[in-house]
């Protein structure tokens, strides 16, 4: 069974699902959305990311480094074209403001994590949820960590991009997962792949299997919609989504504020701007849009959650 990389365990959250819950962010995504607001999961291969505002420039990282590739005339700090992953800077960095992203952790790691949490899942109707990254990259791994985090009696909840063999999901994973987050993002089929680097049309077949199979099941199917400003919030978009909902049988769904620290984050791996309308990106978006995405949905009879 291949061991993935696990960006970071997150505990005490309060949004990723009901109760308190620890978050298993796993490293690697099918997808490449520019806006993905986890821009440190998107590939599946171990990185460096170095935070300026953590650095105490005490320079020891540009004295280790065997291969000449920090330097503070880089924009980025990092020249990852010389950088060979050797973590001798990460291993001496005294802040963690340059850091590795991604570590191997086993089935049992994750578990022991996870367990210390377990106190605040009972008493709070919590229990564990797995996010990404895109976990079920790694289906065998996925099921026997969800299958022994079940059997403890903790509720887990599993956040896709959808993007999945359909057969091996319902053998495999289904079986060990209370709760399924999906998302979707843009109906338009060249949309999808400008934005999110791929087409959406098994996402969609996907979401259409995974509502039958969900139906009657007692376990919980939710759409997610990320609003994008000016991408995915569009009237023309939204009101396609609702359709499509609709014809698959959901009766509720969940918007996703948009959250521009994103951008942010791209720095801190070495990613500069990659879309023409990033500036207009740079702030949240206003109450009164949010709303009016909201009412596209109620209109047409589905309960936002
Ligand atoms: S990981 Fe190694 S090669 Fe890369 S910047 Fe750090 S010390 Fe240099
Ligand atoms: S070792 Fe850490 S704190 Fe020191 S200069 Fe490098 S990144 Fe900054």
């Amino acid at each position: 069974m291949k061991t993935p990389l696990i960006l970071d365990i997150k505990g005490n959250s309060l949004d990723d699902g009901p109760g308190i819950r620890s978050v298993v962010f796993f490293k690697g995504c099918p997808l490449s959305c520019f806006w993905c607001h986890n821009p440190e999961s998107k590939k599946i291969q171990q990185e460096i990311a170095f935070e300026s505002g953590e650095c105490i420039a005490c320079d020891t990282c540009i004295s280790v480094c065997p291969e000449q590739a920090l330097s503070r005339d880089n924009p980025f700090f990092i020249d990852r074209s010389r950088c060979t992953l050797c973590f001798q800077c990460t291993d001496q960095c005294p802040t963690n403001a340059i850091r590795p992203v991604g570590s191997m952790l086993s089935v049992d790691d994750i578990l022991a994590g996870v367990m210390k949490d377990k106190p605040f899942f009972d008493t709070s109707g919590g229990g564990v949820t797995f996010s990404g990254g895109e976990p079920t990259l790694n289906m065998d791994f996925l099921a026997e960590l969800a299958g022994k985090i079940r059997k403890q009696g903790i509720h887990v909840l599993l956040e896709t991009c959808g993007l999945f063999d359909f057969q091996m999901f319902s053998e495999k994973i289904h079986p060990h997962v209370d709760t399924l987050y999906m998302d979707i993002k843009l109906m338009n089929n060249q949309d999808h792949l400008r934005y999110c680097g791929i087409e959406n049309t098994r996402i969609l077949d996907n979401f259409q299997k995974l509502s039958r199979l969900y139906a009657g099941s007692g376990k919980e199917l939710l759409p997610r919609i990320p609003l994008i400003p000016g991408i995915t919030d569009s009237e023309s978009n939204l009101s396609e989504t609702a359709l499509f909902l609709l014809d698959c049988g959901a009766e509720r769904v969940s918007l996703l504020p948009y959250h521009p620290l994103w951008q942010e984050k791209n720095r801190t791996i070495g990613i500069g701007a990659i879309h023409e309308n990033q500036n207009s990106m740079a702030s949240f978006l206003p109450r009164e849009r949010m709303d009016a995405c909201r009412s596209i949905f109620m209109q047409k009879g589905i309960t936002i959650v």
